[in-house]
């Protein structure tokens, strides 16, 4: 089995990035070709991705060995935005794809980058297994609630109450509240930040980034084409000062506090950073013993 690691920093950044007078400082991390993105104006995935774009420039990681796994729905749309090794999968099997890639390459540094309608509906069964077994992976999953590529229909993360189009008299199931959900899967890292407090978003999905076994960053960020639209948020900055009037940062408390209510508190910050062995450490103490000493 190959040997995992990935300290070995290597700047791609070009030397002549910034002397070109239409570029901008992320342009070595994007796919220029595919441009323009197709979010909607004031959505909060392009913050999420600046924030993560931003933590990667910091992890000092070695981006030739950075793979980035998406599946399907608007913020599925990163892994064909940024310039690194990115596979856009099939609907709900991001996580899949990104268990075989790590353990076919323990070197790789491997990021699922998606949305709840495809991390926790279809992909749900996907996620709890691989933060049971501790796989080496980092989760960003940005949560706006509802499923925006689609037409913004009620999801598993719709606050109760919450209108949406296809639950025109309010949401009347109980959401999953994220934090709680991985945590009690067996994640050894979890927050949770809203798409205005980028600082603290950042320098969360760089700790991820660093951490040793399944690592989830929740980014509950504004949908205002959807979501905001059938619940009296129409711009993103509505969303935005709701965030800021809503927000509420609780590092280290139990994650099952962290319920998110319609027009209640969003409970913020770093719920869970613990210590244990992962998948592949146990892989490696199976083969190391042998089959003849089991
Ligand atoms: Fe963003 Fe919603 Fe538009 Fe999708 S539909 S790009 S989530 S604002």
């Amino acid at each position: 089995m190959p040997k995992e690691g990935n300290k070995q920093a290597v700047n791609l950044k070009p030397e002549t990035q910034n002397s070109k007078p239409d570029s901008h400082p992320m342009d070595y991390l994007l796919r220029e070709d595919r441009l323009p993105h197709i979010w909607c104006s004031g959505c909060g995935i392009g913050v999420a991705l600046t924030c993560f774009i931003k933590a990667l420039e910091k992890s000092g990681l070695n981006l030739d060995k950075v793979a980035v796994v998406s599946g399907i729905g608007c913020t599925g749309r990163v892994a064909g935005y940024v310039k690194l090794d990115s596979f856009h999968t099939t609907h709900g099997r991001a996580i899949p794809f990104a268990t075989g890639l790590k353990l076919a390459n323990p070197e790789l540094k491997v990021v699922v980058f998606s949305g709840d309608g495809d991390l926790i509906a279809i992909g749900g069964n996907h996620l709890i297994h691989a933060a049971r077994r501790n796989v080496d992976m980092t989760i960003i999953c940005v949560n706006n609630f509802n499923y925006g590529m689609t037409g913004g229909q009620v999801g598993p993360t719709t606050p109760v109450g919450a209108t949406t189009s296809t639950s025109p008299y309010g949401c009347f199931e109980y959401p999953f509240n994220l934090p709680y959900l991985a945590a009690a899967s067996g994640a050894v890292y979890v927050a949770r930040w809203t798409a205005l407090h980028v600082r603290r978003l950042e320098k969360s999905i760089l700790d991820a980034l660093h951490k040793r076994g399944f690592s989830f960053v929740e980014i509950i960020s504004p949908c205002p084409t959807l979501y905001g639209r059938w619940n009296k948020q129409r711009t993103g900055l509505a969303q935005m000062q709701y965030y800021h009037d809503k927000g509420v940062i609780k590092h280290g408390i139990d994650p099952k506090e962290a319920d998110i209510e319609l027009g209640g508190e969003i409970i913020e910050g770093v719920f869970v950073d613990v210590e244990k062995p992962t998948f592949l450490d146990f892989c490696r103490r199976a083969l190391a013993k042998g089959v003849s000493d089991q």
